[in-house]
């Protein structure tokens, strides 16, 4: 059996640990004689697994029990408009920090539902290549909550501070870098991430929500009760068939973060190298690769670079392809390459891409 080195930008790459157990435990999980796919979710054994699953992301996020954490549906694009429809009920605004694409499909939705104050780094030509400087982060206090981008997934640039708002609540897009790096969880009152870049599959999307932040939130008699964070939370997330085999998944490569890996601060040090090794390649390549980020914004999950011509980058995608590097081509709206470089992948792995990279610039400049 040969793996694929996968740099995928999600569905991404799931730590090679987490899929054996998950094959070992195929055919009878947990003594049920049955996969965790057949077994009712109303069954104490899937419901002991699911609360498992919450305190094993609490336990990594430094949550305590004033935070609800919620399995959703939908994908990180339902809560962009979840966010609004419980937040800016009678007249309220928000304030959107833009930094991506993603950060903008974020306000299309929340400008259905109430007024917006934009702070955005979108360049002339659409693209975006920094992450906004502390005083360029002016929020009215009158606004619900800020939102925000932690990771720009398609354009590659990363928070490396967190923005002081003052008392706004801040809701964080966290996607493409959940649990790549430890996080101040009392900075925030809202964290959401659709779980199949850093956590596992699709399917799953978490949701926490500090308790002074979910009390704000509208009644649930006034939105369809699948739209209201009222009916998840107070079932459990358990109020209709919850993604259980994703759930599953899910919880395996949250203990792999905690017990293989052994917690965020290590996670941190080998997402870093895996970054420092990328980015040294493009910068010592006499602009055969040359990186559109500014140098302080750059993302340490997904680095974006491009090449002389479109055509270069058609033939370093396919190259690399005949070397079982796959996953490369950059997002169809922008174009060049980007390797997704998110937790379950390897610095083997890197190293082995660089390798690639050099040797694809001998052959080719
Ligand atoms: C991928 C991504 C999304 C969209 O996620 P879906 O689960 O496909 O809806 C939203 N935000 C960020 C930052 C992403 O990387």
């Amino acid at each position: 059996m040969k793996r694929a080195i996968n740099f995928n930008a999600g569905p991404a790459a799931i730590p090679l640990e987490v899929l054996k157990k998950a094959q070992e435990e195929m055919l009878d999980w947990n003594g049920t004689g049955m996969s965790v796919m057949e077994v009712s979710h109303r069954s104490k054994e899937y419901e002991a697994m699911h609360n498992e699953a919450q305190d094993n992301f609490r336990k990594l996020a430094g949550m305590g029990p004033e935070w609800k954490i919620l399995f959703l549906t939908g994908g990180a694009s339902s809560q962009f408009f979840m966010i609004p429809m419980n937040y800016l009920y009678g007249g309220r605004k928000a304030t959107y920090i833009v930094t991506g694409h993603w950060g903008k499909a974020a306000v299309k939705e929340a400008k259905r539902f109430g007024a917006l104050d934009i702070i955005t780094t979108e360049n002339a030509d659409g693209t975006f290549t920094r992450i906004p400087r502390q005083e360029e982060i002016k929020v009215d206090p009158a606004s619900t909550y800020v939102h925000m981008t932690s990771n720009n997934t398609i354009f590659g640039s990363q928070w490396h501070y967190w923005p002081e708002v003052g008392k706004v609540p801040l809701v964080c897009d966290m996607s493409s870098d959940i649990f790549s790096r430890p996080f101040p969880a009392d900075k925030f009152s809202m964290i959401y991430a659709g779980a199949q870049k850093n956590l596992g599959p699709s399917g799953v999307t978490l949701v926490a929500i500090r308790e002074d932040f979910y009390n704000l939130a509208q009644s649930a008699d006034a939105l369809p009760t699948m739209l209201s964070y009222r009916t998840h939370a107070e079932n459990n997330s358990l109020y209709n068939t919850p993604p259980c085999f994703s759930i599953y998944i899910l919880n395996l490569t949250l203990k792999w973060l905690l017990e293989t890996v052994g917690g965020l601060e290590n996670m941190a040090r080998i997402n870093e190298e895996k970054a420092r090794i990328l980015y040294q390649a493009i910068d010592n390549s006499d602009g055969f690769y040359r990186g559109p980020v500014e140098k302080d914004s750059r993302s340490q999950m997904n680095v974006v670079f491009r090449l002389k011509t479109p055509e270069m980058e058609e033939l370093f995608v396919k190259e690399a392809k005949a070397n079982n590097i796959i996953g490369v081509k950059g997002h169809r709206s922008t174009g060049g390459i980007r390797f997704s470089i998110y937790n379950a992948n390897l610095v083997e792995n890197v190293r082995t891409a660089v390798d690639f990279m050099e040797d694809f610039r001998r052959k080719h400049s």
